[in-house]
């Protein structure tokens, strides 16, 4: 296959023709959208990535320390590696963002909010989440300077510190029993009651470091340049290094419920062990999926991506689709 690394963002955006019939829109440049990109070029699928800003939510993060093959790497240069892969297999790039998508006959109609339609026989929904915030003072101004959404990812980064976690449902505990692991105490602010499963609030229990402060809020988080507290709503005042907030986090599926693809109650879509969702022809990866809801991270959504490819590459090779 013919190899092109010199084209940047606007030659591609030039070159790009957008009156031909894609065998496969991928919608998302996340590590799932690249991956699949990859695999699905490799399938020989003439295929579109459309990707709102490149890289996805990783690129939120300094430093990536658990994707295998790199020791240390930042969610941005990973997620360049990642592209950079799927343009050497000359996979198509379009910067904008899908706002609606239909179908007509065997053929989807992708509508960008830069005016652009994009035609293709199979879709690969590859749009991740976004955090649900929790709007408290200081949280915006202290992101990823002591506040933190990944327990998994950031935890580390705590060692024989003190930190917080927000949230009293099993993400929220999951997080505090992960964060034992290395800081010095964890204190659980939780608004209402905990309501995280019996399985999480026995091992709560079993953790000295944990303390559960319940019916509370966080008015402020407050600090110099990092983290160094939070005051709650009842006035009290905790000093903490880090504080993870974990509250959930909301699905980017608009489009998925659009043309009927069935989403679960959170709204995350369903889809089966090959990335199949209801619809056929269409196919989910990574953290926009309801699959491993426990367990988002870059690995699993490069794999679900590559799944996800997989799967319309068979879905062309059986000929469901002529
Ligand atoms: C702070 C933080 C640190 C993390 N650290 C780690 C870590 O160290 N290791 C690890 O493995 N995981 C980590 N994770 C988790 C990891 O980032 C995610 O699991 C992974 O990046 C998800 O990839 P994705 O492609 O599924 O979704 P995303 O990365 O969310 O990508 C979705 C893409 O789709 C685009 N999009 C959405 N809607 C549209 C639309 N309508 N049209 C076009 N584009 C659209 C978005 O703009 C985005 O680019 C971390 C997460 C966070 C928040």
């Amino acid at each position: 296959m013919k190899v092109n690394l010199s084209l940047n963002p606007t030659e591609e955006a030039q070159t790009l023709n957008l009156n031909q019939i894609f065998d496969l829109a991928i919608i998302g440049s996340g590590a799932a959208g690249y991956s699949a990109a990859i695999y699905a070029r490799r399938y020989s699928l003439n295929t579109i990535v459309i990707g709102a800003d490149h890289g996805g939510i990783i690129t939120e993060t300094n430093l990536v320390e658990n994707y295998p093959g790199f020791k240390e790497i930042s969610g941005q240069e990973l997620m360049n590696r990642f592209k950079e892969h799927a343009r050497r297999y000359e996979a198509k790039f379009l910067d904008d963002s899908i706002e609606s998508i239909s179908k007509e006959d065997k053929i989807y109609l992708l509508k960008s909010q830069g005016g652009k339609i994009i035609k293709a026989k199979s879709v690969i929904l590859a749009t991740g989440t976004k955090r649900r915030k929790l709007n408290a003072l200081g949280e915006e101004k202290f992101r990823n300077k002591g506040v933190s959404y990944c327990a998994i990812c950031d935890g580390a980064f705590y060692k024989d510190k003190v930190v917080g976690v927000v949230g009293g449902g099993d993400g929220a505990a999951s997080s505090a029993v992960q964060l034992t692991q290395y800081a010095s105490k964890v204190y659980m602010f939780v608004r209402s009651k905990l309501r995280a499963e019996p399985y999480w609030q026995n091992l709560l229990k079993k953790e000295d470091k944990i303390e559960i402060l319940t019916g509370v809020e966080i008015a402020e988080i407050f600090g110099n340049d990092k983290v160094e507290g939070v005051k709650l709503n009842n006035g009290q005042i905790i000093g903490l290094n880090g504080l993870f907030i974990d509250i959930g986090s909301v699905p980017n599926s608009e489009l998925a419920k659009q043309i009927g693809v069935e989403t679960n109650e959170q709204g995350f879509i369903v889809v089966n062990k090959n990335m199949e969702t209801n619809m056929p022809g269409v196919y989910a990866a990574g953290d926009v999926t309801d699959s491993l809801p426990r367990f988002k991270q870059v690995v699993v959504s490069a794999a679900q991506g590559a799944i996800a490819a997989n799967s319309a590459y068979h879905f062309f090779k059986e000929e469901r689709i002529k």
